[in-house]
């Protein structure tokens, strides 16, 4: 996709072929630019919604951050065009769909696969770190795997651009930090708790605070009352990596370039499948 090469696009640039999925305010269809025959995911999102919502502004904020990302495990917008009713939005297109699905799928993933995500994760992460992006919003059905299996992240409904503490209420239960549970400031330690609780749900399949209620999933986050089961069997160093990430204190937890040289990381995750 050349997006320097034009200016405007609309819908007569693009051969629409099959629905992919369909989110909370759009549907997304696999899709073809005529002229370069780049394959593409169309996103469509009608602006009543948006208006009934009051998410414009959001939508808007999405589209700046994410079209000036360029990471190779971050999902691109090329671009993003409207007409009367529509906004569509130029997204790559991640051909082996959803993590969520794979894991699902296989249960869990073994060490080697879950410490190669990691690793992706992480340099994703830092790259948006730097650019002062906290993504807020990381789980694996916000992550998406291209044709060649490389993860990317999608999704920046609730990233944000910020330099200093924030104090929303967001995120998705189980993958929520204790200072969000506690409604305190957070900053970017909170993506760090994430790759956490991503690290022991990728190995185990199931995320470590899981509970009956709302309340006593608040409870276990807000204790860190982390527990390895038996089975599946998991080494002693991705334990390690889960304990360090899992801090309740945000400053204590893991670096994302310490993670990077964690030894777990080191074994598991060979440069060359990082898919780079
Ligand atoms: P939200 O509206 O909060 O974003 P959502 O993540 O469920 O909700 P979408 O982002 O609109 O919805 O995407 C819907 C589904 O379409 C995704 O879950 C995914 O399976 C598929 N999908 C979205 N974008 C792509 C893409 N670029 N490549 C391949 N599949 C995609
Ligand atoms: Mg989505």
């Amino acid at each position: 996709m050349c997006e320097n090469s034009k200016r405007e696009w609309s819908i007569k640039d693009f051969e629409i072929g099959k629905p992919l999925g369909k989110g909370k305010f759009g549907r997304v269809y696999v899709a073809r630019e005529i002229k370069s025959k780049y394959v593409i995911a169309l996103k469509v999102i009608f602006k009543e919604q948006l208006e009934k919502y009051n998410i414009l502004h959001q939508l808007r904020r999405e589209m700046e951050i994410q079209i000036s990302l360029k990471h190779p495990n971050i999902l691109r917008l090329y671009g993003w065009f409207y007409d009367d009713e529509r906004v569509f939005l130029i997204l790559e297109y991640a051909h082996n769909g959803e993590l969520y699905k794979e894991l699902r799928k296989r249960g869990h993933f073994s060490e080697k696969q879950a410490a190669k995500y990691i690793l992706s994760l992480t340099k994703a992460l830092a790259y948006c770190h730097e650019k002062h992006v906290i993504h807020r919003d990381i789980k694996p059905e916000n992550l998406l795997l291209d044709h060649e299996g490389r993860l990317k992240i999608a999704d920046f409904g609730w990233s944000v651009q910020s330099k200093s503490k924030r104090q929303t209420m967001c995120g998705t239960l189980d993958y929520l930090a204790p200072e969000m549970v506690e409604n305190r400031g957070h900053d970017y330690a909170i993506d760090n708790w994430t790759i956490g609780i991503l690290c022991y749900e990728f190995l185990y399949g199931v995320t470590p605070f899981e509970a009956e209620s709302q309340n006593d999933t608040f409870q276990r986050i807000r204790n860190v009352d982390l527990n390895f089961p038996p089975t599946p069997l998991v080494s002693r160093n991705a334990k390690h990596l889960i304990c360090r990430l899992l801090e309740k204190e945000s400053s204590k937890r893991l670096s994302l370039q310490k993670i990077m040289e964690h030894p777990w990381i080191k074994e598991n995750a060979t440069d060359m499948t990082v898919g780079e």
